[in-house]
């Protein structure tokens, strides 16, 4: 069942999310050559227990920690550690609040230092595909036109769309239906209703779109080892334009 939320409801989701694009702006800062992934796991767990939330990717089927920190060839839910960020490196930021029993969650890949034009091309189109498919999260539109929007962005840039991790609803637990799959034909799935709360969540690879989960049983890494992005954001279906909740400024930010 699709939950639409209460006005009530969306407060607390607003809230949620707040927490989670404030800590963003926190990590955006502390994203620098030399820091390692479990420094800014700590940090971001600080930010958001300072909030008065709860980091809610942690103890989650039972994830260790605050962020997942993929990097390169990582898709998602790399696990935060010792590991240092290098020029050139790029990684997938992953992150989630809870307060009041309400959720929100985002992504958002960052360059580090000096990156190649292909990578920093591999954000762009996937940060875009996001936006293209919140776009389509209006209310009387079908469920998989935002899927459309995002798999047909990402493919006529020459990428791929991962397919065995998708996007969800959101609410009262982290993951709720429906699936939001990034990829599939326009006109399908359920009606889009107002009050409706969606984490769209776009993987793309440079390369296949195939991936494999390590022997951690945590993190998912492209089959063949090129470049993923990810880009997340809460989104809520209006009457009108939809709202992003985990974004700080109403407008798309400039890159
Ligand atoms: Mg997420
Ligand atoms: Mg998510």
């Amino acid at each position: 069942m699709i939950i639409c939320k209460s006005e009530r409801e969306l407060s607390y989701m607003r809230d949620a999310g707040r927490v989670v694009a404030e800590t963003f702006a926190e990590l955006e800062r502390s994203v620098k050559v030399g820091i390692s992934t479990g420094e800014l796991d700590l940090l971001a767990e600080d930010f958001i227990i300072s909030k008065g939330a709860r980091p809610a990717f942690k103890g989650l089927y039972g994830f260790p920690a605050t962020i997942c920190a993929s990097l390169n060839e990582e898709v998602v839910h790399g696990i935060p550690g010792l590991r240092k960020l290098k020029d050139g490196d790029i990684i997938s930021i992953d992150l989630g609040a809870e307060i009041n029993g309400y959720y929100g969650d985002s992504a958002i890949t960052f360059p580090v230092g000096d990156v190649s034009s292909e990578a920093m091309r591999l954000i762009g189109v996937t940060e875009e595909a996001l936006y293209l498919g919140i776009d389509r999260a209006r209310a009387e539109n079908r469920l998989s036109d935002i899927s459309y929007a995002i798999q047909s962005h990402a493919e006529k840039s020459g990428f791929s769309v991962v397919r065995d991790y998708v996007g969800h609803g959101i609410g009262s637990s982290m993951h709720e239906e429906p699936q939001v799959p990034n990829f599939g034909k326009p006109g399908r799935g359920p009606r889009l209703k107002e009050g409706m709360t969606l984490a769209i969540e776009p993987m793309i690879n440079m390369g296949t779109y195939e991936v494999r989960t390590l022997s951690n049983n945590w993190t998912v890494v492209t089959l063949d080892n090129k470049l993923s992005a990810h880009f997340e954001h809460t989104v809520v279906i209006t009457g009108g334009e939809p709202e992003i909740l985990t974004q700080i400024n109403r407008r798309r930010p400039e890159r």
